[in-house]
């Protein structure tokens, strides 16, 4: 991340603050609801736990944008400046936040969500090891969280070819790769040989670099229902801006991405489908 990056990531996670504290004064928005993991260091286990608390068994989850916003997290997209940054996390004042970078993959940015959550989950008393660990700990919470085990064993058909990880990979909307490293992490691709070969196939096909066949953006539920109810009263972001004084494209770019549909409305954006 060059310093110019970083000075953009940092002024957008400012921004995205006050955006969000302006909202809750004007908007009924869902209250946090996360549990506290910061004791468990097994990722595994966490992601397990984190769905026992929130009662959603080991179903995928149909939208996670939706399904974070449902439980509080304020979730806000990053602009164009920052193309070399993710996604990033924190708490400020008791109220989780995700940043997004849409400018890769929708299964880029679901698998980033998830990582971020594992973020805020387990890392959420400030632990600042700083180091690969804690990366490595986001990960594996992601895969983990996004494609639980015994879900996972019973929908793969083994052997396990690049066209079953095409087709199955729908599910739990994550990239060809993400589910691929998921079953070696889980053993049900074994070999080195088979990992190997599959990473070849799936390459050869364009998963390495895009997701050819893949599933549609997520967008935001919150923030088009807080500009379209705005709307409603004849306030435009323009107006919401000045409020704020802060220049609009950089509110744009907080929830641009988030609020406008790329693929077919999405009807249960509140709820685990
Ligand atoms: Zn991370």
């Amino acid at each position: 991340m060059s310093a110019q990056e970083k000075y953009a990531a940092t002024s957008a996670g400012q921004l995205g603050v006050q955006l969000a504290t302006w909202a809750e004064h004007r908007f009924n928005l869902p209250d946090p609801d996360l549990p506290d993991l910061s004791y468990q260091n097994d990722p595994e286990r966490a992601a397990l736990e984190a769905r026992q608390y929130w009662g959603i068994g080991e179903r995928p989850i149909g939208n996670m944008i939706g399904f974070l916003e449902s439980k509080g997290v304020r979730v806000l997209s990053l602009s164009e400046d920052t193309a070399n940054v993710n996604a990033f996390s924190f708490w400020r004042d008791g109220k989780p936040y995700i940043f997004l970078n849409n400018f890769k993959t929708a299964e880029s940015s679901i698998f980033d969500s998830a990582h971020e959550l594992g973020h805020l989950l387990l890392h959420c008393k400030g632990d600042l090891r700083g180091d690969r660990l804690l990366e490595r700990e986001a990960d594996g919470f992601a895969g983990a969280f996004l494609m639980p085990a015994n879900d996972v064993r019973a929908r793969v058909d083994r052997p396990v070819t690049s066209d079953i990880i095409i087709t199955v990979k729908k599910k739990w909307r994550v990239s060809a790769f993400a589910l691929l490293h998921r079953l070696w992490r889980m053993k049900i691709v074994s070999t080195e040989h088979h990992y190997r070969s599959l990473c070849i196939d799936l390459s050869r096909r364009g998963y390495r670099s895009g997701e050819p066949v893949g599933v549609d953006r997520e967008i935001s539920t919150v923030w088009k229902q807080v500009f379209s109810s705005l709307w409603n009263e004849k306030i435009t972001k323009d107006d919401v801006a000045k409020e704020l004084n802060i220049p609009i494209d950089e509110l744009e770019g907080l929830v641009a991405n988030m609020t406008a549909s790329g693929g077919r409305p999405l009807t249960r954006t509140l709820s685990v489908v």
